[in-house]
């Protein structure tokens, strides 16, 4: 979820916070007083409706499930065909294999915003698979396909990281196979991609953010990531299989132009001012 680009003044601002709220389970605090005479909207309320969905909606689950569903078929196409090339296929972790929306609804309980608080989330390891992707992961495995996690997290949440897939019960997870980002300057999958695909054919990526598939999708501002994924649809639901996910993402980063400085009462209204009427 550091593929949500927070910048770093940010992050430093917060951490003596998020040390002060880092708790070991979730409770109810002050701040989540849900009695209907005390109910007061969190700076994190905007996540509510998203989150409620990622999480109680069957549709999420179906949709998840669905969406590997797919990649075994398209993996299925691709092992059909003959090649000397050892496969590999490329996924991205957070809400793509890893169910990190327990991250987001503390958010909402707690008063805070990202990154408060995701260190401690990452260092618990007790995220769950998306649904479908055990399922898809070691059927891939099984036909002797690498499985590559390439992911936005950075270096010093690898070793978090790789307990939780390991507790979750992913195969394949190994230095070798989990790419953390290691270019504070750059969010781009693109140079790891590249080291995969120098030894291995790609079979298919999935991820829940565009940038988890191709570099064109890197930074755009709204209507060019939409032309972007006109001009490759033919990739969707093929090498490239997308997860929904209504929480965050590049999606909600082009609303605000890539700039996380604005206040909470700002973002609001970027959110509102990017709303479609007709
Ligand atoms: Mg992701």
């Amino acid at each position: 979820m550091t593929s949500r680009h927070a910048p770093l003044s940010h992050r430093f601002a917060l951490a003596a916070l998020a040390l002060a709220l880092a708790t070991p389970a979730l409770a109810r605090t002050a701040n989540a007083d849900l009695s209907a005479e005390n109910y007061t909207p969190s700076s994190s309320e905007h996540l509510v409706q998203a989150t409620l969905w990622f999480q109680v909606s069957a549709e999420a689950r179906a949709l998840c499930i669905q969406s590997f569903a797919l990649a075994r078929l398209m993996l299925d196409q691709d092992l059909a065909l003959k090649t000397k090339e050892k496969r590999a296929v490329v996924v991205d972790v957070d809400e793509t294999v890893l169910d990190n929306s327990p991250y987001e609804a503390r958010l909402v309980e707690k008063n805070i915003n990202y990154p408060t608080g995701w260190r401690d989330w990452i260092d618990e390891a007790s995220a769950i698979p998306i649904p479908g992707a055990l399922e898809f992961l070691k059927y891939a495995h099984s036909k002797g396909v690498r499985v590559f996690y390439v992911t936005n997290r950075k270096e010093e949440e690898k070793e978090g990281t790789r307990k939780n897939l390991i507790a979750a019960g992913f195969p394949d997870v190994s230095n070798e196979t989990l790419l953390m980002r290691v270019d504070p300057k750059s969010s781009s999958k693109e140079p790891r991609r590249m080291a995969i695909a120098k030894n291995h054919r790609i079979s298919l990526l999935v991820g829940d953010n565009l940038n988890d598939f191709a570099d064109v999708f890197e930074k755009k501002n709204i209507a060019d990531r939409m032309a972007a994924v006109d001009k490759l649809q033919a990739e969707f639901g093929k090498r490239f299989i997308v997860i929904p996910n209504p929480m965050y993402g590049d999606w909600e980063a082009a609303v605000f132009n890539y700039d996380w400085k604005g206040t909470d009462a700002q973002r609001a209204r970027q959110r509102r001012q990017a709303l479609r009427l007709n």
